[in-house]
Formats: structure tokens, sequence, C-alpha cells
């Protein structure tokens, strides 16, 4: 196979605000080192961070503090963060904040005095979701696009990371990619590399993530036999929009925001049922928000597309029509109007709190091998904070952008890949067109259901066994399922593949953790085991992938600022 070999010092994969940040910071750090940044999609329009509508999480109000950032994101993960990393979100996130207005160049909403404006989100105990109206990705995404187009950073737009290939000797040698538009392979070779592809759970009937996400990055460190953290935990947000199955707009986001605002959960009856569940009612964390929504589903309460309503006319339509543009106009696009009358909305796959273990500085376990971003894990424990996401990516994208050159320093040259595990990959990624096509769409929709009824937001140790067994035969036939033809050029069925094989891959861990957590914390639910278990003795799960399969662990969660039962706030009152 005719493959091209380059080399660059630094190799970032994703273009996202944890890729970016990363590729800045590096640049920023040592003007020297070749700089490559690889994306799916094209810069500036690909990724989720573009689709951030809430905003960003940073303690800046004098009324607020780190500390009760950190409680907040530790009490709402439910005590299995891993405290180091939650505590340097929490700091960072305010010389993140601040280098985005001062040297990236966006602008948030104001208050009248000047500070920034933060929003309610859920789940927070202060209004600390620094915004720009409910577009704010497009602000981060479009100011850190020009700042990268202004540098001299290598950019590979429509290029697609397939694997992670070691050297003989272990460490990391470089990544294998697939040029979209030409259909070419390209090995990389470079000293440091970045994952930093995302996450998203798009292996759910409904879900937010954009579609050129589809788990490469956890799949390749998985082949890669690295250690995948928290896999159980997949954040379904409360109200994606359901506008009937023949419209990609069915599962997106409509921002958390609307119910911190004083909107209204109603079901098919029209009545408010959020008092049935929880004290907080809509103000509720995502996870018993969903909770509340899929009972009132599962019992048969919904609206006529089968989820319920939101309705936030009693906040003033004009208000509603002013402080949520964006939504309103959505909305308006499916026929909806939120600022006066109803919308239906239903739980929708949303966030990836697992991923690749990492230490604080961002390494991994893999010589010469960096996470940031949704990659990696442990920053939210059983729940994110909405708020927390983009916070995550920009902070420890930054810190890999910083940390990237001092290793190169300390750990100079490449390396050379495995020819053997090089040679595995290439014929691993070409392997549909040695089969006879079928219909992917099929196999598709089959693990969306599966995935979705099975290992969702309710789980028990049948469906779980029931969401196993469909995983595997939907990945079996997938196997046996080509692509047309050998035109590799800008060929979408081909990645169709390729994206069904990573989801297949990653959703067998999800459901392999969801068996392995006999507890229910956060976002993990199982009804046959409904308590959360003892907080002191909290664990985590480890997944790894070995010749023999995948082995799955507890490790124990270490406490290492705060226990159960203390607070911080307590603590730095005495
Ligand atoms: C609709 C929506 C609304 C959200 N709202 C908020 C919010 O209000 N507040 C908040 O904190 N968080 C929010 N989030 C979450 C937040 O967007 C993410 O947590 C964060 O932006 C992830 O950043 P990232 O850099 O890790 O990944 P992304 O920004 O998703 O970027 C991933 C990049 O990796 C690339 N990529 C993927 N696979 C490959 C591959 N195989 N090869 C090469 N490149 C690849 C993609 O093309 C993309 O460039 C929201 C998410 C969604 C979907």
């Amino acid at each position: 196979m005719n493959i091209e070999h380059l080399k660059t010092d630094i190799l970032i994969l994703g273009a996202g605000g944890a890729g970016l940040f990363a590729a800045l910071h590096a640049q920023k750090a040592n003007p020297d080192l070749d700089i490559t940044v690889v994306s799916k999609g094209l810069l500036g329009k690909c990724g989720c961070t573009r689709m951030v509508q809430g905003g960003y999480n940073v303690a800046l109000n004098p009324g607020d503090s780190v500390e009760r950032h950190f409680m907040d994101t530790i009490e709402g993960g439910k005590w299995l963060p891993h405290q180091e990393l939650a505590w340097t979100l929490v700091t960072k996130a305010i010389e993140r904040v601040q280098e985005l207005e001062n040297e990236i160049g966006c602008f948030f909403d104001r208050n009248p005095d000047g500070t920034l404006h933060g929003k309610a989100f859920a789940g927070q105990t202060f209004d600390r979701t620094v915004h720009k109206g409910d577009l704010t990705g497009i602000e981060i995404i479009n100011r850190l696009m020009e700042q990268v187009w202004a540098r001299p950073v290598r950019r590979l737009e429509e290029h697609r990371a397939v694997a992670l290939i070691p050297s003989p000797d272990g460490a990391l040698s470089g990544v294998l990619l697939i040029d979209v538009r030409s259909g070419k392979f390209r090995f990389i070779a470079a000293q440091a590399v970045l994952l930093a592809t995302g996450g998203g759970p798009t292996m759910y009937r409904y879900h937010t993530p954009s579609g050129d996400k589809s788990m490469d990055g956890l799949a390749m460190a998985l082949r890669l036999g690295l250690p995948l953290r928290d896999m159980e935990m997949v954040q379904f947000h409360p109200t994606g929009l359901l506008a009937g199955p023949d419209t990609r707009m069915t599962g997106t986001v409509l921002e958390e925001g609307l119910r911190g605002a004083g909107g209204h959960l109603l079901n098919g009856a029209m009545h408010r049922f959020m008092a049935d569940y929880d004290d907080k009612l809509e103000r509720a964390t995502r996870d018993v928000v969903s909770r509340a929504i899929d009972a009132e589903m599962r019992a048969g309460r919904t609206t006529k597309n089968g989820g319920v309503y939101i309705k936030m006319g009693h906040l003033g339509p004009a208000n509603v029509a002013k402080l949520f543009k964006g939504m309103v106009d959505r909305c308006r696009d499916c026929g909806f109007d939120l600022a006066g009358g109803l919308v239906e909305v239903v739980p929708t796959a949303h966030y990836f709190m697992g991923g690749v273990v990492c230490e604080v500085d961002t390494t991994t376990e893999r010589h010469g091998l960096f996470v940031a971003g949704e990659d990696a894990s442990g920053m939210h424990g059983a729940n994110r904070l909405g708020g927390n996401g983009v916070a995550n990516s920009t902070v420890f994208g930054g810190i890999a952008g910083d940390v990237m050159p001092r290793w190169i320093a300390a750990n100079p040259g490449f390396r050379p890949p495995d020819p053997q595990l090089l040679d595995a990959e290439l014929a691993r990624a070409q392997h549909p067109f040695s089969r006879k096509a079928g219909d992917l769409n099929a196999l598709r929709e089959k693990l969306l259901d599966t995935m979705w009824d099975e290992v969702g937001v309710v789980r028990d140790r049948a469906s779980i066994g029931r969401g196993i067994a469909g995983i595997n035969a939907i990945e079996a036939e997938l196997l046996e399922t080509g692509v047309t033809g050998d035109n590799r050029h800008f060929n979408v069925t081909w990645h169709d593949w390729l994206n069904l094989r990573s989801l297949c891959e990653v959703s067998r861990v999800i459901a392999l953790a969801a068996a392995k957590r006999e507890n229910s914390r956060g976002a993990h639910f199982r009804s046959d085991f409904p308590e959360p278990g003892d907080l002191a003795t909290s664990a985590f799960t480890v997944a790894r992938q070995s010749a023999s399969g995948i082995e799955m662990t507890e490790r124990p969660v270490e406490f290492t600022r705060v226990k159960p039962g203390q607070t911080l706030l307590a603590i730095a009152a005495e």
C-alpha cells in the first residue's frame, strides 16, 4: 500500500477548544517547533466547542469562589471526580477566560457595571456561567480559529485519524490518517501527540454532538491498550429538541439556561411533573431531570412525538425571545414557538464523562501521548456540570500546549513505527473494501436503538446483557458488510463504516462498565441497584483492552482535598 510519510514535532488530533488551545500554547512556548493540527472536519466548523450554547463556568464574581466551584463539581460528580483534575479545572478556568477575552479576542456578555455576566445553570450554587448570548461556542471557536490561522501552524483539515501507532519499544511513534478528500493514507511521525477528538456519544437514538464525532479517539486509545475510566458515565441532557424522525434537528439540545431561567416541563397530560421527582423541580441536575422525563415516557404520558413539553411563555415571550434568541430561532425553524408556546423535548445523549486516564499535566500511560478535552476523563466523575465542558477542553488543552514542548525538550527524538502494527491498522481501515456492500444505515439504526433502549438513561443487569449481545451482533454484521466499489475519494460510506466500527467498540465498553458499577451515581442509574453506595469507599471503573478481551476493574477514589461529608467551604471558613 502506498502511504505518504510525514514528520512533525507536535501532532494535535482535533480542532475543538482543546486542540486549538494546545496549538496556540505550544506555538507560544516554543515557536521553533513544527506543529500540525488534524481535524476530521473543517477548522472552525467541526466538533462540539462551536456548538456550546450555554457558556463557560468560572468563579470570577467576588461572591463566588474556586472552592465553591470545586465543591459544586465534586458534589455534582457524586464524589467520583479525580480531585486534582477538578481543582485544576476550576482554578485555571479563571486564567483561561481572561486569556479568551484579553488575548484571543472573545467578548462575553456583561453586567451594567462592566463585569462579566454569569447565568444560572442547573446543579450550581452560584450563577457563574459566562456566555455570549446563547451562542457562546461560536464566539470561542471563531476567535481561536483566527488566532491559529495567523500563526505558522500546519492544518490537515478533513483528515481522519484511524490509529495511534507505537514504536517497537512501546512509546508512541505517530498516527495513521486518511486524507478524506483523496482517500490516501498518511503516517505522521511525531515527537508528541495530543488526543483531543472530543468523545461524543453519538451511538444513542437521540444525541447532540456534531456529526464528525464518533468516539474515534477512545476507540484508538482502547486498541492501544490504554486504560479508560468512568466509561459507564454518559450524560443525557434532558431537553433535546423532538421534531420527529425526519429531521437532524431532533436530538439537538435546547440549553439548560431555559430551565435555569424558570422554564417548566409538562407531560402529555399538561401536568408539571418535576414536583413528583425532586424538590429542585426543573433546576435539578441533568441526570435527575432526564430520569424523570424517561419515567414519564415509559409510563406513556407523552406528547405527539413521544416526549414531554418545555414551556417558557410564563416568563414573558418578549423576554424569552431576547434572552434565548438562538434557541427561539431554532425552534421556529422546526415549527415550534419557544417564546410563547410549547416545544416537544426528549433526553438526548450529550456528553461523555468517560475517557483516557490522565494526569493533571495531560500525560497518559503511553510515552509521547497526551490527552485533553472530552477524550480525557476524571474531571467530572459521574456528572458534568453544564458549563464545565468547554472550561475543561480549554483549560487542559492549554496545559497540554504548555507541557508538550517541555516534554519534547526532555525526551527529544522521533521513534520508528512498529511495521507490523502499521500494516495491521492499514488493513483494518480498508476492511470494508473486501466485503460486498450492504445496508450500513440499517446497522446504524440498530445500534442507536440498542444503546437507547438497553444501556440508556436507566439500565439493569438484564438490559445491559441484551445490549452487549446486540452490539456484538451488529459489529459481526458490520464486519461482513462492505462498501461499493473501490473509489476512495470523499467516500462518505467508507467513513460511515469506520464511524460505526468506532461506535461499536466504545459502546461495548460503555455496556461493560455499566454492568461493573452495581450502584447508581449521577448519570449512571441501575434500576436493580438504585442506591449510590457508600461514598467514603467510592471507586471508579477502569476498562483496558488486551489480547484476551476487555478487562474491567475498579479503583478507589482518592479524596486528596475533601472527603464525603466535608466541604472546602467550611474548611475555608474555619
Ligand atoms: C450542542 C452542545 C452544546 C454544548 N453546550 C455546552 C455549554 O453550554 N457549556 C459547556 O461547558 N459545554 C457544552 N457542551 C460540551 C462542549 O462542547 C464540549 O465538552 C467541548 O467543547 C469539547 O471540546 P473538545 O475540544 O474536547 O472537542 P470538540 O470541540 O468536539 O472537537 C473535537 C475535534 O476532533 C475532531 N475529530 C474527531 N474525530 C477525529 C478523528 N478521527 N481524526 C481527526 N479529528 C477528529 C473533530 O473534527 C473536532 O475538530 C456542549 C456540547 C454540545 C454538543
